[in-house]
């Protein structure tokens, strides 16, 4: 919550300003912005000698488009209007980035490490088959895929789940997303998100007018950069922002507080020491500036919150030094806070955007569920004997001959990884051309997250008018 605003009713708001610059009419505003279906749930697990009541949610956003797609997340921060906010991020995630779905997300109210391997297990199931009874779940109905709190385990406890309810229904693998690679997942899932947040700011820093109204020059290549949260999100973007992006991370933060080597700190060494150790605290060749806040108010290029909702407020936005925040995590920023920081010039890659990364691979998973095969298995051999004819009649007609490291990369079909990752890119640098044009189109918008709203907007109308529903 920001203030007296709840996140789904900031969430509206952000929504209502961005609607004011179409011609949508309002009342297709509203069943744009309406939560269709919301699951509210209470059942027992049992802990010990005793039972405890689990509170869990799923909500179904919008039916624009089918199934409804959206992570689940484990977190004692839990609540209806979260989980209805979330829900909601995830319609406009979809447009956005041109995946198929509607939006959903789900949440139990739990702290994942106050509980058993095993009763996770019981919770997810339990979970899992009320989804079931209640019809939200399916490869055409909803389709649910990891979030805060969750990961490619809970994903195969529910698949397993769902097919033991529907044994025999060919499509079952579709259920969810974010699987194991060896549970019908696909390569490249669990790292996309962080790496779609790495292709997203590398795009937009590629702009040299852009870069110019912020005082950086074009290109990410040794910018520095401040990472909050290393959990899957944030612990990807800093590691191939460095790796790919030559990136200098001078500042980490997480639960237990915030670490700073303006010399840059090396993100693989620094997560094997919290393995070993439980902190980042201590870490050679870093100083111990604060709590997990800290490092949100480092001088650098590149901020990415990359934890939970809620964490740049009006309190702190004052003193955000940072010329790009990209938002990794979902909410962030506070709807108090958004306009300090646009008023301080500051270029801020919105939630639904910038962490797109993870829905874009989660479609492509579900994709390769429904089609039942890996993608290139029908086609590399053929494209691999069809390039090396290519590359032979070039040899003949030059006369010169191509060496053979260069023919093997010639003529090889694409990887699975390979393909997911450049269709990842691809769709990143495809949506922010697409705001960015919006945002020409559109002088009297000022930042990027209401020309990013302007675009799914438009989208999800389209939709609703070609269905007939609206004149
Ligand atoms: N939980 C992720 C998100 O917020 C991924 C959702 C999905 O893959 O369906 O976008």
């Amino acid at each position: 919550m920001s203030g007296h605003i709840s996140f789904f009713d900031s969430v509206g708001n952000y929504v209502d300003k961005a609607a004011s610059f179409t011609d949508i009419p309002p009342g297709l505003i509203e069943q744009i912005k309406a939560c269709n279906l919301v699951l509210r749930l209470r059942f027992p697990v049992r802990v010990g000698d005793d039972y405890e009541v689990i509170e869990a949610y799923r909500v179904q956003h919008s039916h624009h488009r089918l199934p409804t797609k959206g992570g689940i997340r484990y977190a004692e921060s839990v609540d209806q209007d979260e989980v209805m906010a979330l829900a909601a991020l995830m319609t406009y995630k979809c447009a956005l980035v041109d995946v198929p779905f509607g939006g959903a997300k789900g949440g139990i109210k739990i702290n994942p490490s106050k509980y058993t391997i095993g009763q996770l297990e019981s919770i997810t199931r339990r979970y899992t088959t009320e989804l079931v009874k209640k019809n939200f779940i399916g490869p055409g109905i909803d389709v649910p895929a990891p979030d805060y709190g969750t990961g490619p385990r809970e994903m195969a406890w529910i698949l397993d789940t769902y097919q033991a309810f529907r044994h025999g229904e060919i499509d079952s693998i579709g259920c969810v997303t974010g699987k194991p690679v060896t549970q019908n997942g696909i390569r490249g899932r669990a790292e996309a998100t962080g790496r779609g947040v790495f292709y997203g700011i590398r795009e937009c820093m590629r702009h040299e007018d852009d870069m110019k109204k912020v005082g950086l020059t074009k290109g990410i290549e040794g910018k520095t950069m401040v990472v909050q949260g290393l959990g899957n999100v944030g612990s990807n973007t800093a590691l191939i922002s460095q790796r790919e992006g030559d990136v200098r991370i001078i500042g980490l933060s997480e639960r237990e507080g915030s670490i700073y080597n303006p010399k840059g700190i090396d993100v693989e060494q620094l997560l094997a020491y919290r393995k070993a150790n439980g902190t980042i605290i201590g870490f050679p060749g870093t100083e111990h500036i604060g709590g997990p806040l800290a490092a949100l108010e480092l001088e650098c290029d590149i901020l990415v919150p990359a934890a939970l909702e809620n964490q740049i407020t009006s309190e702190n936005a004052p003193r955000i030094k940072a010329k790009i925040i990209a938002e990794a995590a979902n909410g962030p920023i506070t709807a108090d806070a958004d306009p300090i920081l646009i008023q301080k010039g500051c270029i801020i890659l919105p939630d639904f955007y910038i962490n797109a990364g993870g829905v874009t691979v989660s479609y492509f998973e579900w994709l390769k569920n429904l089609s039942h095969h890996r993608f290139g298995r029908l086609e590399n051999r053929f494209h691999h004997d069809q390039f090396n004819g290519f590359v032979n009649k070039i040899e003949e007609m030059t006369g010169k001959t191509v060496d053979k490291r260069e023919r093997e990369f010639l003529t090889r079909g694409g990887t699975e990884i390979e393909l997911v990752n450049s269709g990842l890119e691809d769709t990143m640098i495809t949506a922010y051309n697409q705001i960015r044009d919006t945002l020409k189109d559109h002088p009297n918008i000022t930042d990027i997250r209401t020309a990013a709203f302007v675009c799914s907007l438009k989208k999800i109308a389209s939709d609703y008018i070609s269905m007939g529903i609206f004149p």
